[in-house]
């Protein structure tokens, strides 16, 4: 995945990975989620020391609120990000390695009905694009299915108004599984991680102020805070180039067994949301609503029903009733150059981006997916 780094002057600089490694360094990054401990597992690798703050417990934040696929991306086809994507599509072979019995390749079926807003020739030339641009890393070829073929295979879907469907192949985690992998990673490399450790101000000079009063100084801080870090960046009376949009998405888990995992298409607003089976249970998302991020981080019904709506619709009545299990909501942080124009953010790339001021360097955005290169550039700025 791209990551554009820009200093205060806002030039890109050029990343010489490795140059770093000249003399041990003391890191000191604010966050516990996957960008925070993937950066500090890239730092510890390159000889430095390192010391994680997390306000409360490590992936306890976003990075337990995804949708749990480490993927290109197959919607952001639609809006031309394929550099992006390509990039991706190779950094989840990577985990495909890294955890191996916490990741596994599932084939994801788009079901087409009459009213759908894409049909299957858009769908082959997507998913045959998605293929091809994964190259020698494809984790397995896309398909046409006759209606027959697909209600077969997935039994659950609704029968009436299917054409068929078109299938691809992507990687679906256990989350805490790979979380864990990476935090025993990271204290084997010697990280220290202070859970419930809250940062209250950073300095661009080194110094970063606990809540507790206490203060340590290092040679480099990374704020990597998720959807926090501008407001870790407020309270220290910093400012950025970035301004960022919080999008939450909410998902559910349901009391509902598939076969594979299902792609839906809604009819109101052509979004594509996913149902996938996780042993028992089916997780559905997502969802996007622009929102304040002091407010708390709840799915709200009207995101529910939008869900439950879309799914119930393309599921058998057979299925009966969809039972929520339970619902979670996470926060994307959607970044933008002060001097760019208002996106749509729903289009808006999911990439990232690293800003360096001092000894401060900043991180808005990002995927899981794309956290262990996030990580390795951010070192090689260290
Ligand atoms: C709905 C949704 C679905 C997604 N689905 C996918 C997906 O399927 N695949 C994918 O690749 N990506 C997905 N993503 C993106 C991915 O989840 C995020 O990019 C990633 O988890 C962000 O990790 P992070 O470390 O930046 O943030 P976080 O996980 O939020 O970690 C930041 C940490 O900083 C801590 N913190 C904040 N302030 C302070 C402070 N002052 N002092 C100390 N600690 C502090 C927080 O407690 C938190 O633990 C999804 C995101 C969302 C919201």
């Amino acid at each position: 995945m791209s990551q554009s780094v820009y200093n205060v002057q806002g030039r890109e600089q050029d990343l010489c990975l490795g140059e770093s490694l000249a003399a041990t360094k003391q890191v000191g990054i604010v966050g516990g989620g996957v960008n925070g401990i993937c950066t500090a597992i890239a730092c510890a690798r390159a000889g430095h020391q390192v010391t994680c703050f997390e306000r409360g417990e490590p992936f306890a934040e976003t990075s337990s609120r995804s949708s749990r696929m480490l993927h290109g991306g197959i919607r952001y086809l639609e809006h031309g990000h394929f550099g992006l994507v390509r990039e991706a599509l190779i950094e989840r072979d990577e985990w495909l390695t890294r955890s191996p019995e916490y990741t596994r390749v599932e084939r994801f079926f788009f079901p087409i009905y009459d009213d759908s807003p894409r049909g299957k020739w858009l769908l082959t030339a997507g998913t045959k694009l998605y293929q091809w641009l994964a190259g020698r890393y494809s984790v397995g070829p896309s398909s046409l299915h006759s209606r027959a073929e697909a209600l077969e295979l997935n039994p659950a879907l609704n029968p009436d108004g299917l054409k068929g469907a078109v299938s691809y192949c992507d990687v679906v985690m256990d989350d805490q599984g790979v979380a864990s992998d990476l935090l025993t990673e990271a204290q084997q490399l010697g990280v220290s991680i202070k859970t419930q450790t809250q940062v209250r101000a950073v300095t661009e000079s080194g110094n970063i102020e606990l809540e507790s009063g206490e203060s340590e100084a290092f040679d480099t801080i990374v704020n990597a805070a998720g959807p926090w870090a501008s407001q870790v960046l407020n309270a220290s009376n910093l400012t950025s180039n970035y301004e960022i949009a919080y999008v939450q998405g909410s998902h559910l888990m349901l009391d509902l067994v598939l076969e594979n995992p299902l792609v839906f298409q809604s009819n109101a607003d052509q979004r594509i949301i996913f149902a996938i089976p996780f042993s028992d249970e089916t997780l559905l998302g997502t969802t996007e609503a622009m929102i304040d991020i002091e407010q708390p981080i709840e799915c709200s019904q009207e995101e529910e029903d939008y869900l439950l709506t879309i799914a119930s619709g393309q599921l058998s009545p057979r299925v009966g009733p969809l039972k929520v299990h339970s619902r979670f909501a996470g926060v994307r942080p959607i970044y933008k150059h002060k001097s760019e124009h208002p996106k749509n953010m729903s289009k808006a790339s999911r990439d990232s981006v690293i800003e360096q001021r001092g000894k401060l360097i900043s991180v808005f955005g990002g995927k899981w997916t794309s956290a262990s290169h996030l990580g390795d550039k951010v070192c090689g700025l260290v």
